[in-house]
């Protein structure tokens, strides 16, 4: 079987169990309990770890989240990099390098492929990272 056909079987689209289920995997991996919780959010892609009193221990998602990220398994890395910032502790905010590489470390590790290359994908086209920077802690 391709390679391709493989990596599209592995795609899991996002829902609330989705996400409970991903959590519950990614948790061995970062060493601590993941949470996320629905909330009404205006930050872009609708997803952040900030509440009133700076950087939190949960995740929360907006509805602007649940739409956007749709069939596709970005949810996953995005996820994957606000945990990231949730292991920063109070070092999450404006630590997004950092965030994006415990990110792409996590999936990797825990072999999450799809989601991993597709993360990659998305730092390089968002942001102009190089291939070899997507590598850095592999
Ligand atoms: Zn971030």
């Amino acid at each position: 079987m391709p390679w391709v056909l493989i990596l599209l079987m592995t795609i899991q689209s996002f829902s609330p169990g989705n996400a409970d289920a991903f959590a519950d995997k990614m948790e061995e991996y970062y060493g601590f309990n993941l949470r996320w919780e629905k909330r009404y959010i205006g930050t872009w892609m609708g997803a952040t770890v900030y509440g009133n009193n700076g950087c939190t221990d949960r995740v929360y998602l907006s509805d602007q989240f649940y739409g956007e990220l749709g069939d596709d398994d970005l949810w996953k890395g995005i996820l994957a990099h606000e945990w990231a910032h949730v292991s920063q502790g109070s070092q999450c905010a404006n630590n997004e390098h950092d965030a994006d590489l415990i990110a792409l470390e996590m999936l990797w590790n825990a072999k999450e492929f799809s989601a991993y290359f597709r993360y990659a994908k998305f730092l390089q086209e968002q942001w102009g990272w190089e291939p070899e920077e997507c590598y850095a802690r592999r």
